[in-house]
């Protein structure tokens, strides 16, 4: 006889329905559902993805690194970056990348869950795992100290079949892996495991604190210190699959930090990694992700109103006013606020005043357009429209930030290269 009480197996049943979303990678209520549903001309906004430009791009970095042999890990982390993880692995799958990589173990499930068979590397564990769906699923995953070799080696009991695992190096990052000084114990303790038959350990790898910025001194330290920790390994007995290190800004800058395979992501959604380093273009990259939306509204203002929340822009002068609706729910800084750059009508505007949850107002300065027009917010650049790094410099942040936090209400629609739906 079941004793559960029915609010605690509905509130059981919502968590499972959560998991599942989370699974899926996206958090889609259903109004969001509803939204991708309907006609994308005429909603709200929209987020075009340009599986063209990003099969281009990672055709660029796979040529860019082919003099080494070096192949591409597409980086699909964060719903790839905001611009959708399953149709942006497939797209660069296509084009020839040989390696998905993941942070979280559930975004690699979600992608094995959609069909996708391809090596995957996933690099962010935490006590629990889970390790026996990661081992179940045939992915890469990445042990960076003790507790996480002990738990996978577990999983692998249970399971029945060996785990293949990636060791990380911290060569300098500071952040997550394994220091030099317990490098020795670490992989000491994998190559116990690999000879009882419950991990393969298939990588080597690290990763850069400052691959952005063109000399500074951490960049050969790293490379140094990964070419010991790799040789260490090595010589015990580690004989790996691949060994990597370079993010998008070593791929496009650093080729002695290729070794078999670069994880490149902000490079395949066609962003620069840093301005410093040049444009997207400067590398042969174009901007996957095109933001817009539909103008909401057109009025006439007097001098002297003020716009938006905390009244911080006020009109100087008769003028028309358009409605934006995107907000810092959408994924908008609010940081932005007063600075952010719009493509409405022709002209380049700024946001005046507040971006609010779900909307914003740019001044039209007296020109007038139809309810319905499109206001582009970042794109390409080719129609004179603002690019995700224009908005990351006004909002003080980079375009990674940018692209990546464009909410799940903003519907996703992906075209094919020649600028049709896919
Ligand atoms: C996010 C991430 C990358 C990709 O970095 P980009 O600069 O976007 O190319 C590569 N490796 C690791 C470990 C990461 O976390």
């Amino acid at each position: 006889m079941s004793t559960t009480p029915q609010h605690l197996r509905a509130a059981r049943e919502h968590a499972h329905a959560h998991a599942n979303d989370h699974a899926n990678g996206r958090a889609h209520t259903d109004a969001y559902a509803l939204a991708d549903d309907l006609a994308h001309e005429r909603v709200r906004a929209r987020a075009e993805i340009d599986l063209g430009a990003l099969r281009a791009n990672v055709r660029t970095l796979r040529a860019r690194v082919a003099a080494g042999n070096a192949q591409v890990m597409a980086v699909v982390k964060a719903d790839a970056y905001g611009h959708g993880a399953v149709p942006c692995a497939r797209a660069a799958l296509e084009a020839g990348a040989a390696w998905l990589g993941t942070a979280t173990p559930y975004e690699a499930l979600a992608l094995r869950a959609a069909g996708i068979e391809a090596p995957i590397l996933c690099w962010l564990w935490t006590p629990g795992g889970p390790w026996r769906a990661g081992i179940e699923a045939g992915l890469d995953m990445t042990v960076s100290g003790r507790w996480a070799l002990d738990e996978v080696a577990e999983a692998a009991r249970a399971a029945g079949r060996p785990a293949r695992i990636q060791l990380k190096a911290d060569t300098g990052l500071g952040r997550n892996g394994c220091l030099a000084g317990d490098w020795p114990h670490l992989v000491g303790e994998a190559l116990k495991a690999q000879d009882q038959g419950l991990v393969r350990v298939t990588g080597v790898w690290s990763h850069f604190a400052c691959a952005d910025e063109p000399g500074h001194p951490s960049i050969a330290a790293q490379l140094a210190a990964f070419q010991d920790m790799l040789e260490y390994a090595e010589k015990a007995g580690v004989e790996p699959e691949v060994r990597h290190m370079a993010n998008s800004p070593a791929t496009l800058t650093l080729p002695e930090t290729h070794f078999d395979l670069v994880r490149t992501g902000v490079a395949t959604y066609g962003i620069s990694p840093s301005p410093e380093l040049g444009t997207p273009a400067d590398f042969g990259l174009r901007p996957v992700m095109r933001l817009s939306a539909s103008v909401a509204g057109v009025k006439r203002a007097p001098a002297g109103l003020g716009v938006s929340y905390g009244h911080h822009y006020v009109t100087d002068r008769e003028t028309t006013l358009a409605l934006v609706p995107l907000g810092y729910a959408d994924g908008v800084p609010r940081h932005a606020s007063g600075r952010g750059p719009v493509l409405v009508g022709d002209k380049v505007r700024t946001v005046a005043g507040r971006v609010a949850m779900d909307q914003f107002v740019v001044d039209l300065g007296g020109d007038v357009v139809e309810p319905g027009e499109r206001a582009v917010l970042f794109g390409p650049g080719d129609d004179g429209e603002p690019t995700a790094e224009d908005w990351a410099r006004a909002a003080g942040t980079i375009a990674y930030e940018i692209v990546t936090r464009i909410g799940a209400r903003v519907p996703r629609v992906y075209l094919d290269g020649t600028g049709e739906e896919a």
